[in-house]
């Protein structure tokens, strides 16, 4: 007889949307998160998008799970009352070459199952952003932003109601395989507390390699890099200027989507985030305002209208991602580690953007990778 049936590590976004859903079908689940509260580090640190899907490659699990959750989070802040708005997003092109790469990312929109994309012209653009500058766009509507804090609060108070227990200030120190289930060591201020589980899921963003290490379920594969993302705020009046979300047509070597404006629900403007390999673990979240005019030279190719003194240092995030400089993009790891001798053992790795919009898709997997080995 085990102590707990499922133990999910982490309450970030994804922990949360886990033991929501998984709340629905089993009980006896524990939530163990180290911080006070839940959202304490990269789910509080983002851009609040709810992304359509259009960028990941074909059947990748980004983006499968990226369009399947974008539905489903606007279903659930609808039934919910969750504040969020389906705005739009446009992407924008400044020149000929930037146009031909607009059809490449329609066309990959479309693979993935992302149906609403329009390619517009400047005069279509201008009527929706009359202060932006292109020369072509696609307008996709069903990009919009929520209230990240609103969501998980929800998917808390949901588990909460289902009889989740919730361990806050618990640090999970050591993970230990015993016949069945796994012993786990929890420090909570001073003290050691262990207890057992029969199943594991590891939603520890960025410390989920760390995680895999305890409980011997590590492979290289898995190593998380530290890619830091700053933000600028956009004040002086010119955030009231657009009214969707505006990116501009990524470039092929980076590994964000590009220096980008982004709308929160009281109207705010933020521009970012850049994209920064860390070489150390540290969560360092400054703002260098010495990349005030870097921003401001990359943003003002689609928002002429802004000038130096509108941009205002404001957050960092840091994406836990399973690429080096150079390398080719990676997909999330959502696997149960039979095959490593750990079963019901779960890892979430590298589960940078679009976190966020496939939460609740994300909850849905690992319940039915639950059911899956439940009847075999
Ligand atoms: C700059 C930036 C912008 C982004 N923008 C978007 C966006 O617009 N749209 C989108 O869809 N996605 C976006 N994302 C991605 C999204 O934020 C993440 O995918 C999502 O927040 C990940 O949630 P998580 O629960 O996995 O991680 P986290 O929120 O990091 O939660 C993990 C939790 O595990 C806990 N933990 C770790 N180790 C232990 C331990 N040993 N014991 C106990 N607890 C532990 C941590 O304290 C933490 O609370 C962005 C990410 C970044 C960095």
């Amino acid at each position: 007889m085990f102590d707990s049936t499922i133990t999910i590590i982490g309450a970030g976004v994804i922990g949360l949307a886990i033991a929501a859903e998984l709340s629905k079908f089993h009980e006896n689940i524990f939530v163990l998160e180290k911080h006070s509260k839940f959202g304490q580090e990269t789910s509080s640190r983002n851009s609040e998008v709810i992304h359509s899907g259009i960028y990941y490659p074909s059947n990748s699990l980004k983006a499968k799970l990226c369009v399947v959750g974008n539905r489903m989070l606007y279903n659930f802040c609808e039934e919910n009352d969750i504040n969020h708005s389906k705005c739009g997003k446009l992407v924008v092109a400044t020149n000929k070459e930037e146009e031909a790469v607009l059809e490449k990312i329609l066309n990959q929109s479309v693979l993935n199952g992302v149906s609403d994309g329009q390619l517009i012209s400047q005069e279509e653009a201008y009527d929706l952003e009359p202060e932006i500058f292109c020369t072509k766009a696609i307008h996709f509507p069903s990009s919009g932003i929520i209230d990240t804090h609103g969501l998980m609060k929800k998917l808390e108070t949901k588990a909460q109601i289902n009889s989740v227990s919730f361990a806050y200030n618990s640090e999970i120190i050591k993970i230990e395989k015993i016949e069945g289930g796994y012993v786990i060591t929890i420090k909570e201020d001073e003290d050691l507390f262990t207890y057992t589980t029969e199943y594991v899921i590891n939603a520890a963003g960025l410390y989920a390699d760390q995680i895999a290490i305890l409980a011997g379920t590590y492979q290289p594969a898995y190593m998380i890099h530290y890619w830091k993302g700053e933000y600028f705020s956009v004040g002086n009046g010119k955030n009231k200027k657009i009214n969707h979300l505006i990116y501009p047509v990524p470039q092929t070597n980076t590994v964000g989507l590009g220096v980008h404006a982004t709308l929160d629900l009281n109207h705010g403007m933020k521009l970012g985030p850049d994209a920064t390999y860390l070489s150390s673990h540290l969560l360092e979240y400054s703002v260098d305002k010495k990349k005030q005019m870097a921003f401001l030279e990359v943003a003002r190719k689609y928002l002429p209208f802004l000038e130096l003194d509108d941009l205002h240092p404001d957050q960092a995030g840091i994406r836990p991602k399973l690429q080096l400089p150079g390398d080719p993009v990676r997909d999330f790891i959502i696997k149960n580690e039979v095959e490593q001798g750990h079963p019901n053992f779960i890892n979430l790795i590298g589960l940078e953007s679009p976190g966020l919009t496939a939460c609740l898709a994300i909850g849905k997997l690992v319940n039915s990778m639950l059911a899956d080995n439940t009847t075999n």
